[in-house]
């Protein structure tokens, strides 16, 4: 792979100090704000220690109000590139989806981790702690693995190792082009000799990634379109049982109309007569949905991704999200097609979206909207507990109350409030990663964006 030349200095996280101890003004658990918390911090960066209503001891880092790191359950950072590029169209997710395949067309691993730096370096500035990256785009555009192996995986573990930013890698398998259709010549990038190939490839890059705490591999299915039933049933064998796995799930009625033409199921039913639906399981959207779907996904205790600015952007619908949770399902939201990357914009789209289809308000608490964002993202994504208590990640965003747009706020309302723009500093794991809407060392995101965004033009220029 080519040297990435990058403005600034990026990789000189190793030598940034990880912090031993916080102070909190206001530390939001679970939704509640809490006064004067201090938290201690072990050599492996989780939490060691929780002491509330104390006074900050010299060494502390001190800092305002504070919340959990946001999970974002569900992104593809190369869809970034078509952001404010195809509202022009009109169309419906069918058309967008042709713009989407030409820039995956032109992406290699150069120019797809210098993208992806940009896109996580966004995500951190915005709060984003860690991210799930549902990552299809494993070979040459002709379906020709790359050499050395993994190089596309390996892009995108160099990107988020750059910033700075937990990320889970959701390899995904993806065998045909729709129900009974091969895959079509701009979709074989995406393939594997079937889920045995598959299978091989995701056991190789795991060994690859060992090493880092920081990427971790998950995986996905891509969708009931992508994959039979036998080989989802194949691959769910084959994976280890603590290994999460993600799938796209009725975002389309056409997705619905094709599952139900050719297995008489609608795509829940499906997976639910495979033995898949288990908490292991996450499903993305889940915008179409029966009622015995929402049942189905409830009882098993499946978590619902929902992606309100990304189905919005689409014109996807609106997915039946508080009744899901009614039902018994977590909720956790992602970014998507980051159109929009601002984790207060999601909690908000998700509210929004229920008092628009209700003629009601407060359909979300606010703790359960910071619970989705942040908790349940974690979860999904095998992060383990993510609740700011002894064991659990130092994953910690600081935000403004005294900004134009949270001043007055109640903290516990902030979700309903605030911005991407109120965001300060960002710890990882204890270690300062943003602060104020840049990466350490004065990056800034912008830079990082522009310049990949220019490596690709020249690219298509070519
Ligand atoms: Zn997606």
């Amino acid at each position: 792979m080519g040297k990435l030349a990058l403005p600034g200095q990026l990789g000189g996280l190793a030598e940034i100090a990880t912090a031993t101890s916080f102070w909190c003004e206001s530390l939001l658990v679970e939704g509640i704000a809490v006064a004067s918390v201090r938290l201690e911090v072990d050599a492996g960066g989780r939490i060691s220690r929780v002491q509330p209503g104390v006074a900050p001891e010299t060494t502390d880092t001190r800092l305002g109000t504070v919340l959990p790191g946001f999970g974002n359950a569900h992104s593809h950072a190369f869809h970034r590139a078509l952001r404010g590029r195809t509202h022009g169209e009109g169309g419906d997710f069918w058309l967008w989806r042709e713009s989407m395949y030409r820039i995956a067309a032109q992406l290699d691993p150069e120019s797809y981790q210098a993208l992806a730096t940009a896109v996580f370096a966004e995500m951190l500035a915005s709060g984003y702690t860690a991210v799930g990256e549902f990552h299809y785009l494993h070979h040459h555009r002709d379906g020709e693995p790359y050499v050395p192996a993994h190089a596309m995986e390996l892009a995108l573990a160099s990107a988020a190792r750059a910033v700075g930013i937990r990320l889970v890698l959701l390899d995904t398998v993806y065998l045909q082009g729709a129900i009974g259709r091969e895959l079509a010549p701009n979709q074989r990038a995406f393939g594997d000799e079937g889920v045995a190939g598959w299978l091989a490839r995701w056991k190789s890059l795991r060994s690859r990634l060992a090493d880092n705490d920081l990427v971790t591999l998950g995986a996905a299915v891509h969708s009931v379109r992508a994959v039979t039933p036998d080989a989802m049933r194949n691959v769910f064998a084959g994976l280890p049982p603590e290994i999460p796995v993600h799938i796209h799930l009725s975002e389309q009625p056409q997705e619905n109309a094709d599952c139900e033409i050719e297995y008489g199921l609608t795509p829940a039913g499906l997976l639910d007569s495979i033995d898949a639906l288990t908490p292991r399981l996450s499903v993305v959207h889940a915008t179409h949905l029966s009622d015995d779907d929402r049942a189905l996904l409830g009882f098993a205790r499946v978590t619902v991704v929902m992606c309100p600015t990304t189905e919005a952007d689409l014109g996807d619908g609106i997915g039946p999200a508080l009744a899901l949770a009614h039902s018994g399902s977590p909720i956790a939201l992602g970014s998507d097609q980051n159109a929009v990357i601002d984790p207060f914009l999601e909690m908000r789209g998700l509210e929004m979206g229920e008092r628009l289809a209700s003629q009601k308000r407060g359909r979300f608490a606010p703790a359960e909207l910071l619970t989705a964002a942040s908790t349940a993202g974690y979860s999904a994504l095998g992060l383990g507990r993510h609740r700011l208590q002894p064991g659990d990640p130092c994953d910690l965003v600081e935000i403004s109350t005294t900004s134009v747009r949270t001043s007055g706020s109640l903290p516990e309302q902030l979700a309903l409030t605030a911005s991407a723009s109120d965001v300060m500093r960002v710890f990882v794991g204890g270690r300062l990663v943003a602060d104020s809407g840049q990466l350490i060392g004065g990056i800034r995101p912008a830079a990082l964006m522009t310049d990949a965004l220019q490596r690709l033009a020249l690219r298509q220029a070519d």
